[in-house]
């Protein structure tokens, strides 16, 4: 669905040049990965790439083809093009962040629903059977305020799902979570997606944790150049 050949992302200049490379990812339906590496790492820069976000360096291929026919990202971002990468993002993507980012004013349930209200999909039973096997269907009036953040992430993962995406970033969605939740949300998160045959690509540095949530190990590899800058470069599989 989404396929990249040496893309790259430079950021800054001499000591504080952090630049991103990767030589080959490919995202497809159904798969779960996971992207580790220590802070800093570009962990978060590569996941606003693949999330449209971020607009890469000129030079490699980075394609787009859930939708027929195939998206040339690359070349939408070259010539401006926010508009249709923007649509893309809402139809195709959803995220999941580290603390949820929930919206304080509307409940739970208004909170998982967004994704599908702004693409104007109608109110069906998604958001409560997303609720119940999420284990928050007795929290959808409450606001996040209320909520414990273990509670908070769940309903951020429900939100991710509701509008049906083929993929789904998740940055860090446990760093903030004790051990037992962490496992607990990791879980839920991967059997989601896996119901769904949605891609997930998870962001952590829990190496430990990913493996035991049975996801794919891309780690990013660091290394300082010789103009004292750190460039990051995609591992493969393993
Ligand atoms: P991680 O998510 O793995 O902690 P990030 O992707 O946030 O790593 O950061 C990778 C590198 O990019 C870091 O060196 C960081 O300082 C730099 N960086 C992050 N955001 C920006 C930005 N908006 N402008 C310039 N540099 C940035
Ligand atoms: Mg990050």
């Amino acid at each position: 669905m989404l396929k990249l050949r040496d893309i790259r992302k430079t950021r800054g200049e001499g000591p504080q040049r952090y630049s991103l490379v990767v030589p080959q990812l490919d995202l497809r339906p159904g798969q779960r990965l996971a992207l580790v590496g220590p802070s800093g790492s570009g962990k978060s820069t590569l996941l606003d790439l693949l999330a449209l976000v971020l607009s890469p360096d000129p030079g490699g291929v980075f394609e787009c083809s859930v939708d027929d026919p195939m998206l040339d990202v690359a070349g939408l971002w070259r010539s401006g093009r926010q508009d249709v990468l923007a649509g893309l993002r809402s139809r195709v993507m959803g995220y999941v962040l580290q603390t949820g980012g929930l919206l304080g004013f509307l409940d739970v349930q208004r909170n998982i629903g967004l994704s599908r209200s702004l693409l104007g999909l109608p109110a069906d039973a998604t958001v409560r059977r997303l609720a119940e096997q999420l284990e928050i269907a007795d929290q959808l009036h409450k606001l996040p305020a209320a909520l414990s953040v273990g509670q908070r992430q769940r309903v951020s993962i429900a939100r991710a799902l509701a509008h049906g995406p083929s993929i789904v970033l998740a940055d860090e969605p446990t760093a903030s979570l004790d051990p037992l939740n962490a496992e607990r949300v990791m879980q839920l998160l991967v059997a989601q997606a896996e119901e769904r045959g949605v891609c997930i690509l998870v962001a952590t540095h829990d190496e430990a944790l990913a493996r035991r949530a049975g996801l794919q190990l891309h780690p990013l590899q660091v290394q300082r150049g010789a103009d004292g800058g750190v460039t990051a470069t995609l591992a493969g599989g393993g």
